[in-house]
Order: C-alpha cells, then structure tokens, then sequence
C-alpha cells in the first residue's frame, strides 16, 4: 500500500517515534474526541495506563512527558523550545487540558505504568480514560503506538492491512508490483511517488518545497549536533561524542594528515550529531523513526559533500530524489513488515533507515531502478535478526552508534548495487517477508522492553 511520503517523513519531538510521537498523538487525539463529545467542560481527572514496552522503557523515552504534550493539545511542531512545558506541569500540579481546562494532574498519579500487562494487539498499549468531579467516566479508549508515530485506536488496530488506501494513480503492495508499474510508464520510483504525492495534496502544499523543508530539518539537526556538548539526559552519563569527534577531525585537516577513510569519520560524526539531538528530545524527522533518525541525514549529507553537482539546483533534485524514493521503500516496509523496533526489533528501525537510505543513494546518484531495489535489499539483508535492547530504555546505547554503523552500510550497499547491472538473486519482497518473519519469532525480550541483550548484561540502571 501507498504510504505518504509526508507520513513517512513528519516532524516530531525525539527521542522516539513509537514512544514520544505515537503516545503524543493519542493522547492529543483522546481529548479531541472528549471536546467533540462535548464532555471537556465537566472533566475532572484525566487517567493512563501504559501497557507492555510503553511501561517498561516509558520513562527513558519520555512517553510520560509526551502524553502530557498531547493532553494540552500540543502538536509537535508548534513545541516551542524555549518553554519548559513539563516543568511547569510539576511545579503547578496542574495541566492546562487543550489549552482551555485546568485540572489536577501529577505523572506518578496520573500515569499508571503497567509493566507486566501486554495487550494482545500490540506491546505499545496505552489506555485513556476521562472523569468527571463525581468519579464517572466520561471517555475510554485504548490506543496503539504502531512504529514511525502512527497509531490506531483498539478499533481500528486490525485494519492496519485495510486501511483505506490513498486515492493515488500508483498503488502497489510490493516491490515486484512497483517495479513492473515503473517499467510499464518508463519511470523512476522518485518520478512514481512524485506523481502520487500530487495526486494527495493537489495544490495544498508545493511538494518539491515541502520535501526541501524536512531535508533542511534534518540537515540543521547535523549543524546543532556537532556544536553541542556535555551529558545526554536519562541518567546514563552518556557523553554527547558529536563535537569533540568534528574538531578532532578539522584539527587533523588543519596538520595535513591524510587518512582515506576520513568519509567514513565524517558520515560517523553526522550519525552521531542528530542521534545525539533525537536523544535530547530534540525537533526531528521521522526517517522512518525517532531512533534511527540520524541515519538518512548523514547518508544525505554523504551525498552533497562527495558528488560533484553542478550547481544548487541539481543538489536539490537529488534530495528530492533520494527522499521519495526512500519513501517508496519504506512503504513496502510498513505494508509487508513493520518499522516499530517493539514489534520486530532494531531491524524495523536501524534496518528499514539503512535500506531506505541505500536505494534513496543509489537513485539519487543516477542508479536504475533495479540497481537501487538491489541496493535496499543488500541493506536489509545485513541487518537481519538486529534486536531492540536499549539500556535503561534511553534511545542513546546501542542506539546512537547504530545510526553511524548503518549509514556506513547503507552507503557501502549502494555501492555494491551501483557497481553491478542490478540483477540480482535475492528479491527485496523476500528479504522483507524474511525480516517480518525473523521480527516475530524474536523473542519478545529483545524488541524495545530493555530486559535482554546489551540493556541486560552491559549495565544495571
Ligand atoms: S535499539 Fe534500535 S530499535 Fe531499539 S530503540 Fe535503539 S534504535 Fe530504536
């Protein structure tokens, strides 16, 4: 199915999009559904329970700090920086529900963290209920945090497969169904989702201006991470790396050293650089998560600084290029496997970023069609079976390496793909049946709970 290429790049707050996007929105969708009914005049207490991987890594993902966001009706990008919206929440004891009603609110009371409780429709449950000044309910509904921000209701949990599609010239279910739609209107897959984003937002909004937008967002997160130091908050002690390792490096220009893999220290520092940002609850871009945030930018910024563009207008034609058919990628991912590292484990993050960035390479850098399907399958295929453990439920170890570690491969799979005819043996439809299927027979400990792998053995927290 034919995801958005606005869905699958949409600006949020980090660290993660399952944990901070998705539980946003519920939350801000709840109380749209309370002031609809017309019911928020009489509410009295609001009431969560978080649910599964939302309770056990809730804490350190800042969940609790984004439901508190969607209570107010916040949307992510009219957070303003500069305010400090959770502390005045502690201090008053009071949230300011969408902005227009004032109750009594503590996050140890308010938010109940049920970390032995999976609901049986997915592991990031969380449930909102709604009272008046006499105890009764005045609204409950259970909402599921499904990977990359999305979520559904407990109603519409089952409908992720036939959710209605978008009324676009285009659609396809697979890979093998968009190359053969490709080759029969003598396409690229960038010029296919072009023409789809088109048919969505008619003159709404000027997509190549829009696509621009988010690569500038992602490209500023590079420029601010590398300027920044000190601790990432959680309580790890985890040291922000993303300055020293840039002035190490210009300080080895500046004495002449000469290093041929000084590309590999520069896509290394730019990972690090949004990753870092992602981690402080920065303002980013799903790509196509919170936690593998830092891997499409630096792949982006690979490009600029290596190609040899003529001018401005060809460097942005290549964004455009390599962020739609990103896109295009990441849709067969969402349709046929997952993005949520709670459901199939770092696989649907790292992985899904890494392929997405290999095929968006490839395409920006002049690849055919089944050169750049090539590359996302060599992507994928050498992420298979990476599980989700983050220590202490921080998007930061192993996490901020990951994105540094999969930009590298996603650039080498390009590569690799760029350098043969694109024929190739193993289709990506199999590699992501194959990556869905590894994702579910994990066992549920490795996929974003933190009670195994690195999260259980490296540290106590
Ligand atoms: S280990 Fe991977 S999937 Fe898990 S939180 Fe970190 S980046 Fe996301």
């Amino acid at each position: 199915m034919y995801y958005s290429l606005f869905e699958i790049f949409s600006i949020g707050i980090g660290p993660s999009s399952s944990h901070t996007v998705g539980p946003m929105k519920a939350a801000k969708r709840f109380i749209d559904n309370l002031q609809q009914q017309n019911k928020l005049t009489e509410l009295t207490r609001l009431q969560t329970h978080l649910y599964g991987s939302l309770a056990l890594t809730g804490i350190g993902h800042g969940t609790l700090n984004a439901i508190a966001y969607g209570f107010m009706g916040i949307d992510a990008e009219d957070i303003d920086p500069q305010i400090n919206y959770i502390e005045q929440i502690q201090q008053s004891g009071n949230i300011n529900v969408a902005g227009v009603k004032k109750i009594k609110f503590s996050f140890d009371k308010n938010i109940i963290l049920e970390k032995t409780i999976y609901l049986t429709e997915h592991s990031n449950g969380m449930k909102f209920t709604a009272y008046d000044d006499k105890d009764n309910v005045l609204l409950e509904e259970t909402y599921f945090s499904v990977g990359g921000g999305t979520i559904a209701r407990q109603d519409e949990i089952g409908q992720r497969i036939d959710r209605k599609p978008y009324d676009v010239p285009y659609q396809f279910n697979n890979c093998a169904e968009l190359m053969e739609i490709c080759r029969q209107n003598k396409m690229t897959i960038a010029e296919l989702v072009l023409q789809n984003e088109k048919a969505i937002w008619g003159r709404k909004i000027k997509i190549a201006k829009q696509i621009l937008k988010l690569v500038s967002i992602m490209q500023e997160n590079i420029d601010i991470g590398i300027t920044k130091d000190g601790i990432l908050p959680g309580g790890l002690q985890v040291k922000r790396h993303a300055k020293e390792m840039y002035e190490r490096l210009i300080s080895r220009f500046e004495s002449n050293a000469t290093d041929s893999l000084t590309a590999i220290d520069w896509i290394n520092i730019w990972a690090f650089a949004v990753a870092e940002e992602n981690a402080c609850g920065g303002r980013m871009v799903t790509a196509p998560t919170m936690g593998s945030a830092g891997l499409i930018p630096a792949v982006m910024r690979y490009m600029e600084r290596y190609s040899k563009f003529r001018n401005d207008t060809d460097k942005q034609n290549a964004s455009i290029t390599f962020m739609a058919t990103a896109s295009a990628i990441c849709s067969l991912y969402r349709t046929n496997a997952s993005i949520s590292g709670a459901e199939v484990g770092c696989q649907g993050e790292i992985g899904v970023a890494c392929s997405m960035a290999a095929g968006g390479l490839t395409a920006a850098l002049g690849g055919n069609n089944q050169q750049i399907e090539n590359a996302a399958e060599i992507a994928m295929e050498h992420n298979l079976g990476l599980t989700c453990d983050p220590i202490c439920g921080l998007v930061q170890v192993p996490c901020i390496e990951r994105n540094a570690m999969g930009a590298i491969k996603a650039v080498n799979a390009a590569r690799l793909a760029l350098q043969r005819t694109g024929t190739h043996i193993v289709s990506l439809d199999s590699i992501i049946k194959t990556m869905y299927e590894t994702g579910l027979s994990l066992n549920s400990d490795y996929k974003e709970t933190s009670l195994a792998g690195i999260a259980k053995n490296a540290i106590n927290c």
